[in-house]
């Protein structure tokens, strides 16, 4: 046995890159919405580690679903053979996703590929070679679909001259309206970027990694008709949001979207890698665009898959995580009061935003030091949790979907006292140091 600590050994083995580390916090175990440390200390999970925790850690159909399918089934590959787990699932995905005509779902590893795996089709399918998307957009990691990205993670990516990254409009810091954006978008068509050229605009409906960015009323919808107008297809990323998370079953149903392609990812694997694109079968299906990987769609991943789309049908997720979501936010704002450094608390359901300003009149944003304190003190009081946003200054919070009202008033005063105690001065910038990610 190695004297060192978990994360030293983390750190001798293990590639930075990838890493994005807030808090001294390392795992050796997780149950319910709790995440169990080495030492065995556990923490409230507001996280939900980004996303694949919906259902919290060792949720019983889960863990049900992926024993028999692992003792069943392991090593199947649906390249080869039709599965029931992926077939099953295929089937329930298209039966929650709205569309006209014939459809088709495909199956991946992570929100990266599925997004990557949408691009290509899309290519391939449309014959157009060129995408809108926004600055402060993440789609994940892969040359295609970090190509469509506009977030500050992105450093070493491809050219990509196709690409056209409008602002996305934040109404709390309203430096480009929707209107602006729309008329932007109207200029480059007349000029640079002919529209029958563009193959789909990429919409994240809750902008998640840029800063849990709800857009202003109407702005998306317009968006689309200007889109479809040209013939221009809707792409809709849900792979942060989706899925009961904002309150309703797609986040996209908050703007009104009729989307073309959907990409679901995260959460619908309840922890084990799993991503979906749903679309129509004349994209889905366009041969060129082989996007064959040999364990996608596999009968655990998928298994799992559908373990939590019967649990958020059975346990009611949808209506919960509007409820617990409002709950959790009225905290969240209500402690605006006696924090000055609370500028805005925004998100839809269990998607909540916390934005840290210098100053409530200019909203200027604070420092990433002093996001990072705050969530530092937090691990130490007992909650995990992480900011966003291009200036790293917004706390994010999505935790398990299961999270209860006790949990809520108990987040709620970690948060509040973690606050405190970085504004009395209890926590140093050398804490902090090694996990400043910007
Ligand atoms: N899309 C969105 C909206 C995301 O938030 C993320 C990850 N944060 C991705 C795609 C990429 O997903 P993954 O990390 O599973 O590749």
């Amino acid at each position: 046995m190695s004297n060192l600590s978990l994360r030293e050994r983390d750190a001798a083995t293990i590639a930075q890159i990838g890493k994005l580390r807030f808090s001294p916090l390392s795992l050796i175990g997780g149950k319910g919405n709790r995440l169990i440390e080495e030492g065995g200390r556990s923490l409230l999970d507001l996280s939900g580690s980004a996303g694949p925790a919906i259902l919290g850690y060792g949720h019983p159909a889960v863990v049900e679903a992926v024993e028999a399918s692992i003792r069943d089934m392991a090593g199947a590959s649906l390249l080869l053979y039709p599965n029931e787990p992926a077939v099953s699932l295929a089937e329930r995905l298209l039966a929650i996703t709205p569309g006209n005509g014939e459809r088709r779902v495909w199956f991946g590893h992570s929100g990266s590929d599925a997004n990557d795996c949408a691009v290509r089709v899309l290519l391939a399918a449309t014959g157009r070679s060129r995408f809108i998307s926004f600055i402060g957009s993440y789609h994940g990691n892969l040359s295609g679909s970090m190509g469509i990205s506009g977030h500050t993670a992105m450093t070493h990516t491809l050219p990509r001259p196709g690409v056209l990254l409008l602002p996305y409009p934040d109404p709390y810091r309203p430096q480009f309206s929707a209107e602006a954006v729309l008329a932007l978008l109207d200029y480059q068509f007349e000029t640079t970027c002919p529209p029958h050229q563009v193959a789909a605009v990429f919409i994240e409906p809750l902008m998640s990694d840029g800063g849990l960015i709800v857009p202003p009323p109407g702005f998306l919808r317009a968006l689309q008709e200007r889109c479809r107008k040209h013939g221009i297809r809707i792409v809709v990323d849900e792979v942060k949001v989706g899925l009961a998370r904002t309150g309703m079953m797609h986040c996209f149903q908050h703007e009104g979207l009729t989307p073309d392609l959907f990409v679901f990812g995260k959460g619908i694997g309840g922890g084990l890698p799993l991503s979906v694109v749903v679309g129509p079968k004349e994209i889905m299906d366009h041969a060129p665009a082989f996007a064959l990987q040999t364990t996608a769609g596999n009968p655990v991943a998928t298994s799992a898959g559908n373990a939590v789309l019967k649990a958020i049908e059975e346990e009611g997720l949808v209506e919960r995580s509007a409820r617990i979501g409002a709950l959790f936010s009225d905290g969240l704002r209500a402690l605006g009061a006696k924090h000055e450094i609370i500028g805005d608390v925004r998100g839809r359901g269990l998607a909540i935003g916390v934005d840290l300003v210098k100053d409530r009149s200019t909203r200027e944003p604070v420092a990433a030091t002093t996001t990072a304190k705050i969530i530092y003190r937090g691990y130490e009081l007992g909650a995990a949790f992480t900011y966003v946003g291009l200036k790293a200054n917004v706390l994010e919070f999505m935790p398990p979907l299961t999270l209860t009202e006790d949990e809520v008033t108990e987040g709620v005063a970690i948060v509040d006292q973690a606050m405190a105690d970085v504004s009395a001065g209890k926590v140093s910038d050398a804490d902090v140091a090694s996990f400043m990610m910007w």
